[in-house]
């Protein structure tokens, strides 16, 4: 198969959707691929690197896109529409449900797309979105300790402290994905952790790993307040499935928190799990309110598009293996996959994006 890899045009978006890895591994089973020139840039991969895996470079977005399948990270954006077209395979994050222009262009163009975000394995995980919360939750930690920096606007408190000297207080509202990697690096940095879940299970988990290295508390109301009025550090990693974030800090605990605290809440794509999150971005990633500093990136994993790329591709790679080698009878064979299509030749095929629009699938 011709499989085309472009260059991703989104603001700020660095991460390419194949690496070199990929790439030799389609050649070597006899599939060619076009990589456009400078795609891999963002993500410190040489143009040099993909021909040493058997790539052709290509000099323009088209002659990437005239590829039968088109492997991407971000949704195409209004200058791609034009590279839609019947007899294309896309495989790439689409997010439809909140988006109606591509949704349109897709249809009308009677595009093929695989959104990597709706691939579901059968035990219901989605492991297309694993990756990018394993890098949020270990950079969120990150993050939170030079927030916490006074020249940064935080208390001053060194994660680890010193012999003689607290360590942080950490508190993960969450143990799922970005919750269990957030506590694992704060615990890293020798803080002082809770975690806390709404699922016993998850805590259990967690219980077992660290065995007394951080300590677990079922999610209620009264436990939130108990440990964010001491905490240094709150990281909000809560997820409620195809559901708005609940806000289990409101604008009345915010003020009994400890003045300069810090809050970064992962979860802010899904509206927050703090009354007072708001969106922002990496070039203006933070903001006060009653004293308590805010961060609240919708795509952390933007920071660090080097381990994002490799991070995403690493799971990515076994389905373009599968389109490959069998092109849309891969779909027959592969339930996640078969998840995962949202758009075949005009026809919305993923329940909850029809539902968004109020159409048939
Ligand atoms: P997950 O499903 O693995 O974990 C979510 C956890 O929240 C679950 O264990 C669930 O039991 C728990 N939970 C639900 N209600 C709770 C409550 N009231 N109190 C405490 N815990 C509760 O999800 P995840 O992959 O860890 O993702 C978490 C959030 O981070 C999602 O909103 C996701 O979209 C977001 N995310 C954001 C970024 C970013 O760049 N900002 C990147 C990746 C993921």
């Amino acid at each position: 198969m011709l499989i085309g890899v472009p260059k991703e045009i989104k603001d700020n978006e660095n991460r390419v959707g194949m690496t070199p890895g990929t790439v030799r591994a389609l050649t070597q089973r006899g599939h060619q691929v076009l990589v456009q020139k400078g795609a891999g840039e963002g993500s410190a991969i040489l143009d040099a690197e993909y021909q040493g895996a058997g790539a052709h470079i290509v000099t323009s977005a088209e002659e990437a896109w005239s590829a039968q399948l088109v492997v991407k990270v971000k949704e195409p954006v209004a200058a791609e529409y034009r590279y839609l077209r019947q007899d294309l395979l896309l495989f790439t994050y689409l997010h439809l449900a909140s988006d109606k222009p591509l949704t349109e262009a897709l249809l009308a163009s009677g595009t093929t797309s695989i959104a990597y975000e709706t691939v579901q394995t059968d035990d219901g995980k989605l492991p297309l979105l694993i990756p990018m919360s394993e890098v949020a939750g270990r950079m969120a930690t990150q993050i939170g300790a030079v927030y916490l920096q006074r020249s940064h606007g935080g208390r001053g408190v060194l994660m680890g402290g010193v012999p003689g000297v607290a360590p942080a207080n950490v508190v993960v509202l969450g143990a799922g994905i970005v919750g269990s990697n957030a506590a694992r690096v704060a615990v890293g940095m020798g803080a002082q952790v809770t975690v806390l879940d709404v699922n016993h299970d998850r805590l259990k988990y967690l219980d077992d790993i660290y065995r007394g290295q951080l300590q677990t508390r079922i999610s209620n109301s009264q436990a939130i307040e108990e440990n964010i009025y001491q905490a240094d550090l709150v990281i909000g990693a809560v997820l409620i499935p195809g559901g708005r974030a609940p806000w289990l800090i409101t604008r009345d605990m915010l003020q009994q928190m400890r003045r300069s605290s810090v809050i970064v809440d992962v979860a802010v794509d899904q509206g927050g799990c703090v009354e007072t999150t708001k969106p922002t971005t990496h070039s203006q990633p933070t903001y006060e309110v009653d004293g308590v500093v805010h961060y609240c990136v919708a795509n952390m994993p933007g920071a660090v598009p080097r381990t994002s790329t490799f991070a995403l591709t690493n799971q990515t790679a076994v389905y373009v293996l599968r389109l490959a080698e069998q092109g849309l009878q891969a779909l027959q064979t592969d339930s996640s996959l078969r998840h995962g299509l949202n758009t075949y030749r005009g026809m919305i095929t993923y329940a909850a994006v029809a539902d968004a629009f109020g159409l048939q699938h």
